[in-house]
This record gives C-alpha cells, sequence and structure tokens, in this order.
C-alpha cells in the first residue's frame, strides 16, 4: 500500500507527492490513500481565522481527490507519528510519498517520518512542492546564506531555468481494495472532528470573501494576470484599490502551486512581449520576499522567538495589554491603524501597505514587543505564515534581516493621506467616519467641534481621541533605540 501524507500542499495541481504516487501505484498496479494529519503535537497550533480556511480548503480538496484523481482523502488529528505507526501496524505501509518542509516544526517532523521509514523498511519519497527553490539550494559565493534580499533574488533569477515546470495531470487507474477503504474509513476523523471551525460563527463573515475550490483559485490567479498584474507596481500600494493577487492564504496553504503562478507569468510575459516588465517582475519579486521569509527561516531557525539582530534583545518594550487591546480592537483613534485592524477582523486579511503601518505603530509608536504584533496576526490572518509573518514582523521593528531602520518611523497620518489621500479605504472600514471631509477623515481629532459635529462624530464616544501623540511617540521611540548602542 502507497501511503501519500499532505500538509501544506493542499492541492490536486502539481502537486508532487501525490503525482508521483499515483504514476508509481498505476505501474505496480496497488493501492494508495492521501491522508492530511491536523498535528498540533509537533507543530505551531494554526491560528483561528486561518482553522477555518484549512477546514474549507479540506472539504473542497476531498471531493476534488475523489472526482479528479479516483483516490481518496482520509482525516487524523493528532501525533503524526503515532497515526503512521499506528497505521503501518494495521496494514502495512509498503511507501510513502510526502513533500518538503521547510518550516522548522515540520522540518523536524519529517526528520523523525524518515528516520521511522528507515527501521521499518517503508520507502519514503520526499519531494519539493511548496516554494521556487528548496531552501538550501539559494547560497551566496561564500556558500552561505543571503541576509540581503535584493542579491538573494538576483541569484533566484540567474537560476531561473531550475525552475521546474508544472507537473501533468494524473488519475490512479486501479480500483482501491473495499477492505482498505473500510479500514480508514473506521479510523480516520471526520473532517468536523478536526474541529477546525468555531462553536460560534464568527467565521462566517471572514470566509465569505473567500473561495476554496481548487478551479475558482486557479481562475483567482488568471483573473490577476488578465486584469491587474500590469498595473500591480503603480497600485499595489493603494489599499482602496484591488490592485494585488489576494493568493497569500492559497500559497501559505498551498492551494495553489508556486512554481504553477511563476510558469503563468513568466508566459503571460512571454505572449504580451511589447508590455512594460517592470510591474509584472514586480510583482513575482514580491513571490521572492515569500522564498527569501522561508529562506531566513531554515537558515536561522529561531527566527519566531529569536531577534535576528541579537541587539535587540535589550530592547526597552513597554507591556500595556489596556493599550494592545485597543489596536488589536481598532480603537487607536488613527483612522488609518484602526481600518487595517478592522480590515484584518472582517476578512482574514489585511493589505500589505497598511500592515506595514499598523506594524509600525505597534512597534515604534506603542513601543510594544513586536511578538506581540506576530501573535495577533497569527491567530486573524487567514495567511498567517510562520516564515512571512515573524520575517516582516521583525523587518518592521528593525530587527530583522535587510530590516527598515529602526529610525524609519511611519507618521500614520502622512502614510494615510499618501495611500488613501481620498478616504475611500478608511470609509470602507469605518463607516463613523464616512461624513467626514477628505483632508480630516485621516486625523479627525484636527476637525473643530462644528466639523464633528455636522460628521456625527463625538470623539471619545463613538470614535476614539488617538491614544497616543505621534511626535511624542516617534521621540520616545528613538530614545529607546539610541538607548542600545
Ligand atoms: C507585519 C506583516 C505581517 C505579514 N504577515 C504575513 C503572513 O503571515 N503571511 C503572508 O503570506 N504574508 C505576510 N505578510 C506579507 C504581505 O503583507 C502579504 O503576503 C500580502 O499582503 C498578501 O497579499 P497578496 O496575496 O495580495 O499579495 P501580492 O501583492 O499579490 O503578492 C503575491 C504573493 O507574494 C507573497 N508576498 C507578498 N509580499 C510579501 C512579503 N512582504 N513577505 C513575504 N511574502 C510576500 C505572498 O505570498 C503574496 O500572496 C506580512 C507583512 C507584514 C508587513
Amino acid at each position: 500500500m502507497k501511503l501519500v501524507i499532505i500538509d501544506q500542499d493542499l492541492r490536486i495541481h502539481d502537486n508532487p507527492a501525490i503525482y508521483y504516487a499515483i504514476k508509481q501505484a498505476n505501474i505496480d498496479n496497488q493501492d494508495l490513500i492521501i491522508i492530511y494529519i491536523l498535528d498540533e503535537v509537533n507543530k505551531r497550533a494554526t491560528g483561528l481565522a486561518s482553522k477555518c480556511f484549512l477546514h474549507n480548503l479540506l472539504a473542497n480538496l476531498k471531493i476534488d481527490i475523489a472526482n479528479k484523481l479516483s483516490c481518496s482523502l482520509f482525516f487524523y488529528s493528532g501525533n503524526s507519528m503515532e497515526i503512521i505507526n499506528k497505521i503501518h501496524n494495521d496494514i502495512n505501509i509498503k511507501e510513502l510519498f510526502l513533500n518538503n518542509s521547510f518550516e522548522p516544526g515540520q522540518n523536524k517532523l519529517i526528520e523523525k517520518i524518515s528516520k521511522y521509514c528507515a527501521q521499518e523498511n517503508i520507502k519514503i519519497h520526499i519531494k519539493e512542492a511548496n516554494l521556487l527553490f528548496a531552501s538550501d539550494a539559494i547560497n551566496n559565493m561564500s556558500g552561505t546564506h543571503f541576509k540581503v534580499f535584493t542579491p538573494f533574488w538576483r541569484a533566484c533569477l540567474q537560476k531561473e531555468e531550475q525552475i521546474s515546470k508544472p507537473l501533468p495531470d494524473i488519475r490512479l487507474n486501479n480500483k482501491i481494495s473495499q477492505k482498505l477503504l473500510q479500514y480508514f474509513n473506521n479510523y480516520s476523523s471526520n473532517i468536523d472532528n478536526l474541529k477546525l471551525i468555531p462553536q460560534s460563527n464568527w467565521h462566517q463573515k471572514i470566509l465569505k470573501y473567500w473561495v476554496f475550490k481548487e478551479e475558482e483559485i486557479l481562475q483567482k490567479l488568471e483573473n490577476f494576470i488578465q486584469l491587474r498584474i500590469t498595473k500591480y507596481k503603480k497600485q499595489r500600494d493603494f489599499p482602496a484599490i484591488n490592485a494585488t493577487s489576494k493568493l497569500s492564504p492559497y500559497l501559505h496553504f498551498g492551494a495553489i502551486s508556486t512554481r504553477y503562478i511563476f510558469n503563468k507569468v513568466r508566459n503571460y510575459q512571454k505572449i504580451h512581449n511589447q508590455i512594460d516588465n517592470s510591474d509584472i517582475n514586480h510583482f513575482l519579486s514580491e513571490i521572492g520576499w515569500r522564498e527569501f521569509s522561508y529562506n531566513l527561516l531554515f537558515n536561522f531557525k529561531e527566527l519566531p522567538q529569536k531577534n535576528f539582530n541579537a541587539k535587540f534583545d535589550k530592547f526597552p518594550w513597554y507591556e500595556n495589554e489596556e493599550i494592545l487591546e485597543k489596536w488589536q480592537k481598532g480603537l487607536t483613534g488613527y483612522p488609518i491603524i484602526d481600518a487595517g485592524m478592522r480590515e484584518l477582523w472582517n476578512t482574514g486579511w489585511m493589505h500589505n501597505r497598511v500592515r506595514m503601518i499598523v506594524g509600525s505603530f505597534l512597534v515604534k509608536d506603542l513601543l510594544i514587543n513586536w511578538r506581540e504584533g506576530e501573535k495577533w496576526f497569527w491567530d486573524c490572518l487567514v495567511d498567517a505564515d510562520i516564515a512571512s509573518n515573524v520575517a516582516s514582523w521583525q523587518w518592521i521593528s528593525g530587527s530583522g534581516a535587510d530590516a527598515a531602520p529602526y529610525f524609519r518611523i511611519f507618521n500614520p497620518t502622512l502614510q494615510s493621506k499618501k495611500f488613501d489621500n481620498e478616504g475611500n479605504y478608511i470609509r470602507k472600514w469605518l463607516p463613523e467616519l464616512s461624513k467626514l471631509s477628505n483632508k480630516l477623515i485621516h486625523d479627525p481629532s484636527q476637525a473643530n467641534i462644528f466639523e464633528l459635529k455636522d460628521a456625527n462624530i463625538e470623539l471619545g464616544k463613538n470614535y476614539p481621541a488617538p491614544i497616543i501623540d505621534h511626535k511624542k511617540a516617534r521621540d520616545m521611540a528613538l530614545m529607546a533605540f539610541k538607548s542600545l548602542s
């Protein structure tokens, strides 16, 4: 019997573990089963919003796997090692297929599984699936990992021809034995027993923004390429414009293949060879930031816990639950921050520019440890990804690799005027401010009592006064930073 374990590769297209397992099963005329294990013993528990997203991806994938591959997907929850051991003892696994991971928890688990397979004489196949390049494949001239993005991405592009083309479609030819199906039916979990969906239905508001069928996900990419990619660089910083791909949760769960995206985009460039490439190349470089984050995490496994730049270990962070909660709930009195935090709460996603502004505000205005921001994002984002989230938070706080220098402190009001000049993004997420003029919407505290009255706003009642004075906060932050040297 051949067993495939899927994890962050929740797709049927361009999935090497699934493809090679089916190919081999067709040749050997052997049984093949695909399983997913929700393992919170060996890995960091998935955040709450991501869990709801995961539930829907898995439910749809089960149907696709049955219809398009003629295979069966079964669900388990618990310690992967115990589950694999039980299956092996019960029905004797001959070959095991899975895709590699460069996340520390999953990576360690794969090592354990490999050892187990060696002991038990199970042939194991570990494939590369989730990145353009394996994280150990891109190194600098001296053979160590890159710490700066630009040369890293240049090195990736120099090896571009090594990025494999997506795998062809495949389907299992043989019928799986009834006895085997019965065994898996008896011992696996029903998807509802994975308990990914909370009792109360707060998640419904998030899920309506997303699609979960593989063909819809691939169509999302197609729409982005056809309609928006040639304006990407020019528009990607403006949160009121639907200019980016919104593929991040699918990339995180492997519901779309990175290599598939890369090849699709390059093909589009080849066909439309008259167009200006800067927007398209910029989009690919963002995929490059994802690669870079994984490369950093692979080479600095303690990134989720430790500052990449140890100088920040002595940073005098400020602990204040009440202030943190105001940031989390979008009650800071800075509309661009509050709009971002409400977008996150309502959709499970936040625009990248706004992630940078709210992140900078938390660590540099409020002086709250980046780990608190990372934790909140982990629970609220549907794209919460250990590599991208941690690397981005460290980048924002100045402690990361190739990080924004600490003294570059975003002024939230100026950022708001620059990137949401007409206040459309703010009005969408903070309807209580919608009657303010384009000028005042970025900072209602500047409005006089008549202007506030006309807009039906009572500062401190139906919209908060700013919780901090940015100018003073900036001076404090610079002092705190100076104390490090
Ligand atoms: C504080 C902070 C936390 C973040 N946390 C996450 C996270 O948990 N998960 C996550 O996927 N991204 C994270 N990002 C990066 C980025 O904000 C999102 O990837 C992006 O907004 C997703 O939207 P999109 O798919 O429309 O992106 P696009 O602009 O369409 O970009 C395409 C893809 O490139 C990748 N990408 C884009 N920007 C980045 C980046 N800066 N770093 C790494 N990969 C990137 C994503 O996979 C994205 O889907 C974070 C950024 C900040 C500032």
